[in-house]
């Protein structure tokens, strides 16, 4: 799942400002890449929770590159960010995330505990929950 992020930091580390890390501290180099591994690794795990995840990536990034390249590093992270989001929807119904967690249902039972039924990847709602999908959410009919 790492091709994502290693190549939104493929496409953007010719314009990582130059910086002179202190003794042993991560380079702008590193913070970079680490952030996009972040964000790809909670899209992967966390996608229905993760509400902004574009947004979330170029504010951790930005502050590594010069004004002048502000506006290309939002639109190659959004380019990724989408590509990876949509790979992750289509992965077979595993009921294990990327990591290996198991996956649940979002939904919360009438006794009160989690449905433990295996969601969706669309929308993190299992078959008899999907009504508690939001609407932009909803699978498209077969
Ligand atoms: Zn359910």
């Amino acid at each position: 799942m790492y091709r994502f992020s290693r190549a939104i930091y493929r496409e953007l580390e010719d314009e990582i400002l130059e910086d002179h890390p202190l003794q042993g501290g991560p380079s702008n180099h590193e913070q970079v890449l680490r952030a996009c591994e972040a964000a790809v690794h909670r899209l992967a795990t966390d996608m229905h929770y993760f509400a902004k995840p574009t947004k979330t990536l170029f504010n951790d990034i930005r502050i590594y590159f010069p004004m002048s390249a502000q506006e290309r590093v939002y639109h190659v992270v959004d380019r990724y960010i989408a590509f990876a989001r949509e790979y992750f929807s289509s992965l077979p119904m595993t009921g294990y995330d990327v990591a290996g967690n198991r996956i649940e249902c979002r939904a919360t039972t009438r006794r009160g505990t989690r449905c433990q039924r295996t969601p969706l990847p669309q929308n993190g709602y299992c078959p008899s929950h999907q009504h508690l999908a939001e609407p932009m959410e909803m699978p498209l009919a077969a």
